[in-house]
C-alpha cells in the first residue's frame, strides 16, 4: 500500500542536490524535519576537517524509558546525483536514466523519518531516541567526526545497505590505505648506471613477489597506483612509489597482512640499497555480529513484528557502521529496497521502502519493551 508521506518526502530529498561535502541543502531539511518531529537538533562542524559546506546533523528526544537507540543514514550521495527526475514504473523508482536516483541513502534517511513519526505518534513510552544524518559518507566519512559524547546508545542501526528490506547488513571489512615511496640513487643511465639504485625497478621487483589480489575468502590486496618521478630516460630512476589498499573481515588477519606487507617491502628495498618509507592507515576498522547479539535479535523481532522475511548477509564495502563499531557502538547496516546504487539503473522497490518505515518503528517498540522488562 503507497505511503504518501514516504513517497513525496523521498521525491523530495532527491530532487534537492547533494554531493558529498555538499550535503547542506539536504541538511537544512532534515534539521528541520527532526525539530518538527519534536527533536533536539544539534549540528556540529565536521565539514570543516575535509572542506565541506556543513556538518552532521544529530537529533535527539529525551525518552520516558531508561536506554537509547541509535539511528544513521547518510546525507550525501555520489557523484551525478543532481538533477535526478524519479520515474515510478510497476512499484519501481529508477531515475530517467540520465542520473543515479540516490535511494542510496536518501531511501535511508526516509525510512528512519517514517519510523521515527510512528514511534512519537504512538504515545507509548519510548527510550531515548538518537538520530544522526552523516556528511561525506562516500567519501571520507564524516561520521568520523560526530563528537560521540553526545551519543549514550550501545546499539545502532545503520539504514545504508542494499537489497530487500529484511536484510541487515551484519558485517563488513576493515580497510589500510597504504603508500609506498622508495627513494633510488639517480646516476647516467649510459655512463655508469651501476653507480644507480634503480627505484622503479625495486618497486616491481616489491609488486611482483608480494601476496595481492584474493589473499583468502575475507581478505584482498590491490595496488593500482603506481608512478615514478622519472621524466628522463638516461637517468636511473631515483624515485618510486606505489599506493593501493588491503581489506579483511577479520581484524587479525588484516593487522597480520600489514605486519607480512611491511617486512616484504622493506627486506626487498634494503636488499637493493633503497631507503623506503611506508605509510599506511586504517581508514576503517572491520565488524561483525553475530545472530546471538542484542543488535541482530533485536532486528529480527522488529522484522517479525512488521512481517517482513528476515536475514542477515555480510558485505564488502566499508560504511559508516564500520566508523561506530569502531568506537564501540554495536551496529549493523539495514536495507531499505534499493539496488544498483551508484549507478543509473539505481532502483527503489517502493514496497519493500514503505516496509523500511514500519521496520525503524518496530525496532524502536523491541527495543522499548526490552527497557521496561528491566
Ligand atoms: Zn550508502
Amino acid at each position: 500500500m503507497k505511503n504518501e508521506r514516504m513517497y513525496n518526502e523521498f521525491v523530495e530529498l532527491v530532487t534537492t542536490d547533494a554531493i558529498s561535502g555538499q550535503e547542506s541543502a539536504v541538511a537544512d531539511k532534515l534539521a528541520a524535519k527532526l525539530a518538527d518531529i519534536g527533536f533536539t537538533v544539534i549540528r556540529d562542524n565536521a565539514g570543516e576537517h575535509y572542506g565541506g559546506d556543513c556538518g552532521n546533523v544529530i537529533g535527539i528526544r529525551e525518552g520516558e524509558l531508561d536506554g537509547a537507540l541509535f539511528f544513521s543514514s547518510h546525507m550525501d550521495r555520489v557523484p551525478n546525483g543532481f538533477g535526478i527526475k524519479p520515474v515510478e514504473t510497476d512499484g519501481v523508482l529508477r531515475s530517467d536514466g540520465t542520473t543515479i536516483l540516490a535511494a542510496d541513502d536518501i531511501s535511508g534517511v526516509c525510512a528512519i523519518l517514517e519510523g521515527l513519526r510512528q514511534a512519537v505518534a504512538s504515545g507509548k513510552p519510548l527510550p531515548r531516541l538518537e538520530v544522526v544524518f552523516t556528511t561525506a559518507e562516500e567519501t571520507v566519512f564524516g561520521s568520523k567526526f560526530l563528537d560521540m559524547s553526545l551519543i549514550q546508545s550501545k546499539l545502532g542501526y545503520a539504514f545504508d545497505s542494499p537489497g530487500p528490506t529484511g536484510r541487515m547488513n551484519n558485517g563488513a571489512p576493515g580497510l589500510y590505505d597504504i603508500t609506498v615511496e622508495i627513494k633510488g640513487r639517480p646516476a647516467h643511465a649510459g655512463n655508469e648506471p651501476e653507480k644507480g639504485i634503480d627505484a622503479a625497478k625495486i618497486m616491481c621487483d616489491m609488486l611482483s613477489t608480494l601476496k595481492q589480489g584474493r589473499i583468502d575468502f575475507e581478505s584482498t590486496a590491490n595496488f593500482p597506483i603506481l608512478s615514478t618521478g622519472s621524466t628522463a630516460r638516461n637517468v636511473v630512476c631515483d624515485f618510486a612509489s606505489f599506493r593501493g589498499e588491503a581489506r579483511s573481515r577479520n581484524l587479525q588477519k588484516l593487522e597480520d597482512y600489514m605486519v607480512y606487507f611491511k617486512e616484504h617491502c622493506t627486506r626487498v628495498a634494503e636488499a637493493a640499497g633503497a631507503e623506503i618509507s611506508i605509510d599506511a592507515f586504517a581508514n576503517f576498522l572491520p565488524f561483525y555480529m553475530g545472530e546471538e547479539e542484542e543488535v541482530m535479535v533485536i532486528a529480527k523481532e522488529a522484522c517479525e513484528a512488521a512481517g517482513i522475511p528476515y536475514f542477515a548477509q555480510v558485505g564488502g564495502g566499508g560504511m559508516d557502521a564500520n566508523i561506530f563499531n569502531a568506537q564501540g557502538m554495536k551496529t549493523i547496516g539495514v536495507a531499505t529496497g534499493y539496488t544498483g546504487n551508484h549507478t543509473t539503473t539505481e532502483q527503489l522497490v517502493l514496497e519493500d521502502f514503505y516496509k523500511s518505515g514500519e521496520l525503524a518503528a518496530q525496532m524502536i517498540y523491541a527495543y522499548a519493551k526490552r527497557c521496561s522488562d528491566k
